[in-house]
């Protein structure tokens, strides 16, 4: 059975941190015109409205769009971001705001090809919808787990590619089924940029499957998290979040050492946010 709901988490921290960064991806695959596919394994609704009873339920969008919309000065790349989001917006206030497909199909151009996955019976009705009319002539949505589909989808015919993957992680066996779905891409498209979105929690599960990650011996590769808030008492609940990126763009750490202090700032909810950057670019 699945429950997770996007919708009531869309727009928080850990969606900013996550389409921030995917949108750099995005910008720098762009500078290439040779086409390049994007392949999000859990792709969710795609767009959610800010006023639905689902994400007015917590507001967790108030402690993420909310505060970079408010913003008078943003630094450039997160101004970007902003535009991009603003775009799916009449209004000055951000009641709309996108999920990844919607964020890859922003950027990509007519040629580019776009991969979606989503195992939701609702989710992926609403997808479609959100995919009625695109300028993206090769997209396809599929009502199928991810983990399985991407095996077919690579290597992608453009031999250029971005995966992305975020899982719920409500069952724990999506940290493992992260590390066998990366071990298993990488023989089939090497070169491909994975992108892999993970909690940060008070329990092993993410740690581990960020050692195991590295165990694969990839030459480039990013971790990047930021924590936001205070660990529980109760030792629930996330309070930060992070990627993990395999073949991450070379120009990636410097944009990244650049904004992150200052994302971080913007997004804190208490005086104990941090950040962590690593990486190693072969
Ligand atoms: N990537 C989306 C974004 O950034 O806007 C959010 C995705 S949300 C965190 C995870 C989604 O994965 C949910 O919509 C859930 O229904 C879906 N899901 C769960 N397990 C799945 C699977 N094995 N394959 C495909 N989709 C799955």
């Amino acid at each position: 059975m699945l429950s997770y709901r996007h919708a009531f988490h869309a727009g928080n921290h850990a969606d900013i941190l996550k389409h921030y960064i995917f949108s750099l991806v995005l910008e720098y695959f762009n500078q290439k015109e040779k086409p390049y596919c994007v392949i999000d394994t859990h792709a969710g609704a795609g767009m959610y409205a800010l006023h639905s009873d689902f994400s007015q339920k917590n507001k967790e969008f108030q402690t993420g769009i909310t505060r970079l919309s408010v913003e008078q000065s943003l630094p450039e790349s997160l101004s970007l971001f902003m535009t991009m989001v603003r775009s799916f917006n009449r209004e000055k206030t951000v009641a709309l705001y996108p999920g990844s497909p919607k964020i890859a199909e922003y950027y990509l151009r007519p040629n580019d090809q776009l991969r979606l996955f989503e195992l939701h019976p609702n989710e992926y009705q609403t997808l479609l919808a959100n995919f009625n009319k695109t300028n993206v002539k090769k997209t396809k949505i599929e009502l199928m787990d991810g983990f399985k589909g991407i095996k077919s989808s690579l290597p992608p015919s453009t031999k250029r590619g971005i995966v992305i993957i975020d899982p719920p992680y409500e069952k724990k066996d999506d940290y493992q089924n992260v590390v066998n779905c990366i071990r298993d891409s990488l023989q089939r498209f090497s070169t491909g940029t994975y992108i892999i979105w993970y909690p940060t929690l008070q329990r092993a599960e993410p740690n581990q499957m960020i050692t195991a990650l590295q165990q694969l011996n990839v030459s480039s590769w990013l971790n990047v998290s930021m924590k936001v808030s205070t660990p529980s008492e109760s030792g629930l609940g996330m309070f930060g979040s992070g990627l993990y990126i395999i073949n991450p763009p070379w120009t990636l750490p410097k944009s990244l050492e650049k904004s992150l202090p200052y994302l971080a700032q913007l997004l804190a909810q208490d005086e104990t946010v941090s950040t962590h950057l690593e990486f190693s670019i072969a």
